[in-house]
């Protein structure tokens, strides 16, 4: 972008430049000398004045130019005499009563430069957006239009992301036979939301609905629709939507939402007008058409949480598809992929590859594959070698680690102790979610892995026991660290900052204090225009707030011993649990079940010790 506004400011010093040449030119062409009466009488005596045209009020005319023979130039006059005529008579002078029309003077000498500085502007706009400008068109899109022969992806081409095609294969069905759909009243979105780390195949996964479904694809990006000019993003998409809808059924694909779809009234003061109209007319669109005529609209974003909530309400993007960092199996499959376009050695071993590239998402592995691959142009060899995809891989990682994305060797193993000292403590405790799936594949920017608990039922009421046993989960992970490495790391804070306000609630709002008894000690929230900010901090005296600070601790201290002892405890199970999700990345709460299934039958036997 800045780039481009360059390239035309370029452009216009030069315009400007060159207008004001040929001005110049042109006047000096044309110079008309404007002469006082007394001396137009002198040069009319002199007989030098050759023709003239008069008006009320004004001569103009030709007059010799002394010593050049044959040379005029034009001059003119203010006419104060009325009676001239006789006086022209006499000196021989040609003369009409009207000015000569100036009407190609003015043509040369502004209409030119205008029409001049007119092109300078397209070729400028032309640079800029790579498009026909023009009152006519300033609307008209750079979306793209693939039709399905051009567009030949597939689902084979999209690997290690099952469980969202599982949730798109609807939609391809839907994109078909849309008539059939809207024949039985089946309700479908209108938007679906890819929510997922970059290069991990979001694009992929459009095209190839697209593709599987024989449909136009439009797509455009997010950072495409915030132009420099006002209006003209909402223009576009008023546009995108009419072209779209004339070719249903089809895909729009809007890559990088938040680009676009950034809340209202966030960031800079005052600025980004034209982002919010562009949003609000892509709310417009969305609220305007009727799922039936077979539009679906997708879009990608790595950071759904500054998206406008008004864009996720029902009706609106309210599909969400998780495009997640593949684990190893995931990345398997993508290589596999990848290598069928390049001649593979017969040493190349893809499991191997995939343990060699935790944390890489797609996008890396293709890169993986086109690296190995030229490095093997390079040496001369015919087919790529394990050599060649090793050396590959060393340099995507010092690339990738500079950048921050992956996490190393000594971090993983932080990381999976700590996910599996949460999930056992939670497999432990009665009256906690049930543990699904435990992973140390960083997702999103703040969580290094993650143990996903899922709730059986909804909840309305949790009894003291409950949430004591949270607040032991919470600080599994944690425990799980101190126990196996003898120090802890950064990576709890979170935990901390969930089971510390668990805490705080339970004494607070819920009355579950012993020593602070059944009371309640939060103050209503009061409207911030009314907020003093002069008020006392709570509706308690200091010595209870001293108090309520002191049993937050008590109750962490005693739920963190908690979970130390199931641990300690589970010790075999959490050195073979961590092992193996340093493995595999991602396990399943059953396998880890298993383990400690295993562990709890030996444990009665031999105790466990483990060194440093
Ligand atoms: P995103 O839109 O999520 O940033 P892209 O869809 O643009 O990622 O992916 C970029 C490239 O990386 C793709 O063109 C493809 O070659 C490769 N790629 C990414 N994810 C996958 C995947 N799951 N399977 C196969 N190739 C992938
Ligand atoms: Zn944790």
């Amino acid at each position: 972008m800045e780039k481009h506004q360059k390239f035309s400011l370029w452009y216009a010093l030069i315009g400007i430049w060159v207008v004001l040449i040929l001005q110049n030119l042109l006047i000096a062409f044309f110079s008309v000398q404007t002469i006082p009466y007394s001396q137009f009488l002198k040069l009319l005596k002199e007989n030098k004045i050759t023709e003239v045209a008069i008006t009320a009020n004004k001569i103009q005319g030709k007059m010799r130019v002394d010593g050049e023979e044959g040379k005029e130039v034009l001059f003119r006059t203010i006419r104060v005499d009325p009676d001239l005529s006789e006086l022209l008579d006499q000196h021989g002078v040609v003369f009409k009563g009207e000015i000569e029309s100036t009407f190609l003077r003015d043509l040369l000498s502004w209409v030119i430069p205008v029409l001049l500085l007119g092109a300078v502007w397209y070729v400028a706009m032309k640079r800029i957006t790579g498009q026909q400008p023009g009152f006519m068109t300033i609307g008209k899109n750079k979306a793209r239009i693939y039709m399905e022969n051009e567009l030949n992806v597939t689902f084979k081409d999209v690997a290690g992301v099952d469980e969202a095609k599982q949730e798109l294969i609807e939609i391809i069905e839907f994109l078909k036979e849309p008539a059939k759909f809207a024949e039985i009243g089946g309700k479908l979105p209108k938007g679906v939301l890819l929510v997922g780390p970059p290069g991990t195949g979001k694009t992929l996964l459009a095209k190839a609905v697209a593709g599987e479904s024989h449909v136009p694809f439009f797509s455009m990006s997010g950072s495409e629709f915030v132009e420099m000019f006002v209006g003209l993003g909402a223009a576009r998409v008023r546009d995108l939507f009419e072209q779209a809808k004339q070719k249903a059924p089809c895909i729009i694909f809007i890559d990088e939402l938040d680009a676009l779809g950034k809340a209202r009234g966030m960031g800079v003061v005052g600025g980004h007008d034209e982002r919010e109209q562009t949003l609000n007319q892509l709310l417009v669109e969305m609220d305007g058409f009727d799922p039936k005529t077979g539009v679906i609209l997708m879009a990608a974003t790595n950071r759904p949480e500054i998206l406008d909530p008004a864009l996720l309400r029902p009706g609106r993007f309210d599909r969400h598809i998780l495009v997640d960092r593949p684990d190893k199996q995931g990345r398997i499959e993508i290589l596999k992929v990848h290598l069928k376009s390049v001649k593979v050695a017969d040493d190349v071993d893809v499991e191997k590859l995939a343990t060699m590239t935790p944390g890489m998402v797609g996008a890396d592995l293709a890169n993986l594959v086109n690296e190995a691959a030229l490095l093997a142009v390079r040496r001369k060899k015919r087919v790529v070698g394990m050599d060649e995809f090793s050396e590959a891989v060393e340099r995507i990682v010092a690339g990738l680690e500079k950048k921050n994305r992956l996490i190393n060797k000594h971090e993983r193993e932080i990381v999976a102790y700590h996910e599996i000292g949460h999930a056992l403590v939670a497999l432990s405790l009665p009256g906690t979610d049930p543990v699904q799936k435990i992973s140390i594949i960083p997702r999103g920017i703040a969580a290094l892995g993650y143990t996903m608990q899922v709730p059986t039922e909804d909840r309305f009421l949790m009894r003291k026991t409950e949430l004591l046993n949270r607040i032991a989960t919470l600080l599994g992970g944690r425990a799980a660290e101190e126990l196996m490495l003898g120090d802890i790391s950064t990576g709890a804070h979170n935990d901390l900052a969930r089971a510390t306000d668990i805490a705080r609630s339970m004494i607070k709002e819920y009355g579950m204090s012993k020593n602070i008894g059944h009371v309640y000690l939060v103050r209503e929230k009061r409207s911030r225009f009314l907020d003093t900010g002069l008020e006392p901090a709570g509706d308690y005296s200091e010595a209870t707030a001293e108090m309520i600070d002191r049993e937050i601790r008590q109750i962490i201290a005693e739920q963190y011993d908690v979970a130390l002892g199931i641990l300690r405890s589970n010790s075999k199970a959490l050195e073979q649990g961590a092992r193996l999700l340093l493995e595999k990345e991602t396990i399943t709460g059953d396998e880890l079940k298993q383990l400690l299934a295993a562990d709890l039958t030996a444990s009665t036997v031999d105790e466990v010790k483990r060194e440093a």
